[in-house]
């Protein structure tokens, strides 16, 4: 057993100072205590900073990762969709590798992973990271992959309306490129809502141009509330633009992070997405970032919290920088 503390401990009850956790062999958090003092406690490992739960990044194409750097920022989303389709798609296992570990290292518990193709299946079987494989479907040419991975639309507008529906029929869960540029169809909200059943859960990916008015179409459909996933560094990478994000909290929508792919990102760094959002609360911008990510996958019974019985993982947020210690 380790026990291990820091300067503050990020819990669902918000940060605890002087708090000791204990952490079983298999990474089961067995107790979460608050002391007085922390002098008099012998053998407890301390750490610089706040004691965070593994991360969850909610948007990640971790087989785009051999695209970094090959694909210019700023030319506008159709630079960027121009761009990508001259990008060689192969050649990826690689770079998927380095940043899988690169992920792993920097306390990133699981991925919310959208795949084209195959080529990062073995190394996600293989993989310390939680990966929750979405295989998309995309182009008005698709098919639906015959493999039994959970199928998801890459967005409204790439696929013809057939195609949408026979892409989401099999899947109670997906996710969405949502509101990302103004190549989309019109009124996307309301699109969405007539193609989408309201009893599926969805993740909406993007969301930069949604308005209050799309926000209370969507509420006032779905039974599950959809999960939003902002990613910042990519849009800003892509096209300049930002995700609205006081529009989002104002509504109190459930918040996620993502990194999106180094086709529109330099990093796959969390503390790096985190870091947009410098002027909310800290501790608000970690929920976004472990327990809502969590939830979105349903994986929240073991994942992105501090809380006994969990197996979260544990990481140091300090200085800006994100470093696994479990
Ligand atoms: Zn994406």
């Amino acid at each position: 057993m380790r026990r291990i503390s820091a300067h503050r401990v990020f819990t669902p009850n918000g940060f605890l100072e002087r708090g000791v956790v204990s952490v079983g062999d298999d990474g089961e958090i067995l107790g979460i205590e608050v002391f007085d003092s922390l002098d008099s406690q012998a053998g407890v490992e301390f750490y610089s900073g706040t004691l965070i739960p593994g991360l969850v990044n909610a948007h990640c194409h971790l087989e785009l990762s051999h695209l970094r750097g090959l694909i210019p920022s700023e030319v506008g989303f159709e630079g960027f969709v121009a761009a990508m389709k001259s990008a060689p798609r192969t050649g990826g296992a690689k770079a998927a590798g380095f940043w899988n570990d690169k992920m792993w290292a920097e306390g990133v518990q699981a991925v919310a992973d959208i795949c084209n193709g195959t080529s990062t299946f073995e190394l996600k079987k293989i993989s310390s990271v939680c990966y929750h494989s979405f295989r998309e479907v995309f182009g008005f040419s698709a098919t639906i992959p015959a493999d039994t991975y959970n199928i998801t639309p890459h967005s409204l507008y790439s696929l013809t309306p057939e195609m949408f529906s026979a892409s989401i029929l099999h899947s109670s869960f997906f996710t969405l490129h949502f509101r990302e540029s103004e190549y989309e169809v019109e009124n996307p909200a309301e699109t969405l809502v007539e193609r989408v059943p309201k009893d599926k859960k969805v993740m909406l990916v993007h969301n930069c141009l949604i308005t209050q008015r799309d926000i209370d179409i969507i509420m006032e459909h779905f039974v599950a509330p959809p999960t939003w996933v902002v990613c910042a560094r990519s849009n800003r990478y892509i096209s300049g633009l930002r995700p609205p994000i006081e529009l989002l909290r104002k509504n109190h929508l459930d918040i996620a992070i993502g990194t999106d792919s180094l086709a529109s990102n330099e990093v796959l760094s969390m503390a790096a997405e985190m870091a947009e959002f410098a002027d909310i609360p800290t501790e608000e911008v970690l929920s976004w970032a472990t327990i809502n990510g969590a939830r979105a996958l349903g994986l929240d019974h073991t994942l992105g919290s501090i809380e006994v019985g969990r197996r979260p993982g544990l990481a140091i947020l300090s200085g800006g920088n994100i470093k696994r210690i479990l």
